[in-house]
């Protein structure tokens, strides 16, 4: 495999909470492949930190073990993975507590790129953002990259970003959405901004409605009792589903900038129309094929939490007006699918008569399974038998287009990780665009707490509840097939 190896400068990469679940396995082993691939500078270092007492050998066995579990064994051999380990280092350390940074502050050196990654619950943002200001660990080039949830409503996430902002500068936060750093992410914009095919009917005048997709197979077995606080608009629909939505419906922006892109994004969540309550479905998984139902994995009996969500939503500007915007996120469905379908208008009118094309293009940009993208055309069927229409997928996956001649396509933590340590922030969330995600949500959330409505009961395998279809039949549309 060829990788393109863009040089980055040398750095020390301090993961707080880099004995945790994420650390272990995403973020060790996405630095892992990037060692491999050649990608990190040959005297970077990562500095694992928790409160765990252990030593560096102790640490080093922990990331042997996470390599071992998450990465392809084609990609691990000693010697690469001995050369991993000894850039490996580790310092106990309680984000609550003054002790142990000065050791940590001692690890570090003055001349290269400084990067933290809040590998821990929210809830301690704050403290270790205000240690590391206190103990002068932050200097010139420091930034710090910080996980999901960025709050829970509007309130939470202002106050979060007031904290981080009296530590650091808005270009030093980098608050991560994996989904961004996803390859077909990146070729969404590629394929609108790159391309004049598909720009000119990229708008309320051709698109008939636009579907954005992520669902689940699995449930919320192991973190139950954290979901049940936050449920499928706050796990998905704030953060995942919208960042999507906005780079589906953004205008172009005027360059290829952080900032210029952030912009449009966030014009675009502002544009978004409340929505109303009868265009929102919630469900909650029912037990079925071997697995408890939602409220037995919540552990709470009485839950109001929906574990599905689909819900219509429209923008107010001149580009998309009349053209809706179906989102639908579920948990316990019938496969794992992330998709966003832009669903073209029927031709005006049909020079084949009634054997004429009946449906729309159908533009699928696919996240997973297999990232990549598939038009749905219109052709006459090969043969004899006179004129007669078929439409066919024109599938492209980028594995099967680009594998073979030896791209890598990099993880989305591998993308972002290097992206921190470039300094582009183009793939991360602005503060403001956060703020402005949960003041749409926060009412959505808000009125159906104040009518006490509870989530419609779905069995598990499927697309999820009824209401979900009819949100679509009323009118006259249909979701695609989940995992077909
Ligand atoms: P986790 O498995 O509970 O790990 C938490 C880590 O933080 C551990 O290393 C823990 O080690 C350390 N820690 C806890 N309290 C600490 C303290 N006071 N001072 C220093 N270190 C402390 O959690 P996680 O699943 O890795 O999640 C971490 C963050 O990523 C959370 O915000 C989560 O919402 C977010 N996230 C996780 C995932 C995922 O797939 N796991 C996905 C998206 C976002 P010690 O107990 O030894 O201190």
């Amino acid at each position: 495999m060829v990788s393109r190896i863009i040089p980055v400068e040398n750095f020390d990469l301090v993961i707080i909470g880099a004995t945790g679940d994420l650390a272990r396995r995403k973020i060790l082993p996405a630095l892992y492949r990037l060692f491999h691939a050649g990608q990190m500078p040959e005297s970077a270092r990562i500095i694992g930190a928790a409160r765990s007492d252990m030593g560096r050998d102790a640490f080093r066995a922990v990331v042997q073990d996470a390599i071992r579990q998450h990465v392809p064994k084609d990609k691990i051999s000693a010697d690469m993975l001995a050369g991993f380990l000894s850039a490996i280092d580790y310092t106990p350390l309680d984000a609550t507590e003054d002790k142990g940074w000065q050791n940590l502050q001692a690890m570090l050196r003055a001349d290269v790129i400084r990067a933290f990654y809040f590998s821990v619950g929210p809830q301690l943002f704050a403290p270790i953002a205000g240690r590391l200001h206190d103990h002068g660990l932050v200097g010139d080039s420091a930034r710090i990259v910080v996980e999901k949830p960025f709050g829970r409503d509007l309130r939470s996430a202002r106050e979060l970003n007031a904290v981080l902002a009296g530590s650091f500068d808005e270009h030093r936060i980098y608050r991560i959405d994996h989904y961004l750093g996803k390859e077909t992410v990146q070729n969404l914009m590629a394929v609108r901004f790159g391309n004049m095919l598909f720009e000119p009917l990229w708008n309320a005048q051709y698109v008939d409605h636009i579907q954005i997709t992520v669902a689940e197979t699995v449930g919320i077995d192991g973190r139950g009792p954290y979901y049940d606080r936050s449920g499928a608009v706050r796990d998905m629909v704030q953060n995942h589903l919208m960042q999507l939505l906005c780079l589906t419906a953004m205008e172009p922006p005027s360059i290829f900038d952080p900032d210029a892109v952030r912009d449009e994004k966030l014009k675009v969540i502002r544009a978004l129309d409340p929505v109303a309550p009868a265009e929102i479905v919630r469900g909650q998984y029912r037990a079925g094929g071997g697995a408890a139902c939602y409220r037995d994995e919540a552990e709470n009996p009485s839950s109001t939490t929906e574990s599905f969500v689909a819900l219509k939503c429209h923008l107010s500007n001149w580009r998309w007006k009349g053209t809706p915007f179906y989102l639908r996120t579920g948990k316990r469905l019938r496969a794992r699918v992330s998709e966003i379908a832009v669903v073209f208008k029927d031709p005006p009118h049909s020079i084949f008569g009634p054997r004429g094309p009946r449906r729309g293009n159908v533009l699928v940009i696919r996240l997973q399974p297999d990232e990549g993208m598939d038009l749905r055309v219109t052709i006459k069927e090969p043969g004899p038998g006179g004129m007669r229409l078929i439409d066919v997928p024109l599938d492209m996956s980028f594995a099967e287009a680009l594998g073979p001649k030896g791209i890598d396509i990099p993880d989305a933590y591998e993308r972002l990780i290097m992206d921190v340590i470039r300094g582009n922030q183009t793939l991360f969330m602005r503060g403001d665009e956060v703020e402005a995600a949960w003041a749409w949500t926060d009412p959505i959330i808000a009125a159906w707490e104040a009518r006490g409505d509870a989530p419609v009961a779905y069995d598990p395998g499927g697309a999820g509840p009824d209401d979900s279809l009819m949100l679509l039949h009323r009118d006259g549309r249909r979701w695609r097939e989940i995992g077909k």
